[in-house]
């Protein structure tokens, strides 16, 4: 989907996005709150180790609102869902102790089989009992780690899946499907400024490892995990790109 396409009709439409407090998450946020009348977060808590999100998404949360007044007024409930057993059934570097490694399968051990299917379903559930239809998810497959269930694909037969199984038309938006990681900073930009790009850059969260500790360029982070690579290199090539001030 065209990320710069715009549909009046749903400018009158509530929405649901899934909000991790991560750099995409928070991008997918502004997305929102520019095309939908009235915009509700869920985070979902399953026993990762960065219980930082948390924090980082309330940061993201009042940062937005003073950016930008006619954002504040959009933005609606903050949801959170326990999910502990996605940790019983996991055995990745997420969620238990042990280090980050590039699997047989060329996943890294970060992959929670199935992970994204779980959480648009349940966000699907909410947003049913909360009368909302459009979801926005941050999933990606252009800068991405090999996780099939961010496929453009996987998330179509979602759609169609939960739409059937609930008998609701829901709509899926994954306005980062096709952008890289540059161009994902380069969207926030265009979406709220430079004030946005530093907010994300300040208060959103990537970093497998949950570090906040060293302070780079392009935000908080062990520096070394995959996710921290990519967002810095990400932000390398924006920055290059960007016209100095
Ligand atoms: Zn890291």
């Amino acid at each position: 989907m065209d990320p710069k396409s715009s549909d009046e009709s749903k400018h009158t439409e509530a929405a649901l996005v899934l909000f991790s407090g991560g750099q995409d998450s928070a991008t997918c946020l502004a997305w929102a709150l520019e095309r939908f009348a009235r915009v509700e977060t869920l985070g979902f808590d399953y026993g990762q180790r960065h219980a930082i999100e948390l924090k980082c998404r309330a940061d993201l949360l009042a940062g937005m609102k003073s950016l930008r007044p006619d954002w504040a007024v959009k933005l609606g409930e903050s949801h959170t869902l326990e999910i502990p057993t996605l940790l019983e059934i996991s055995d990745t570097a997420l969620t238990r102790d042990v280090a980050i490694v590039m699997g047989a399968d060329g996943l890294p051990n970060t992959f929670v089989p199935g992970r994204n299917l779980v959480f648009l379903t349940f966000a699907a559930a909410l947003a049913y009992r909360r009368d909302i239809s459009h979801i926005i998810g941050g999933m990606c497959e252009t800068d991405y780690s090999g996780y099939p269930d961010c496929r453009d694909e996987t998330i179509k037969a979602l759609q169609a899946a939960l739409s059937l199984g609930m008998d609701r038309r829901f709509e899926l938006h994954t306005p980062l499907m096709w952008l890289d990681k540059a161009s994902t900073w380069k969207l926030a930009d265009q979406l709220g400024g430079a004030g946005l790009v530093d907010l994300i850059r300040e208060h959103s969260h990537t970093c497998y490892l949950g570090e906040r500790g060293a302070r780079h360029d392009w935000g908080y982070g062990c520096g070394e995990c995959p996710a921290c690579a990519l967002r810095a290199k990400g932000w390398g090539e924006y920055a290059a790109g960007r016209a100095p001030v």
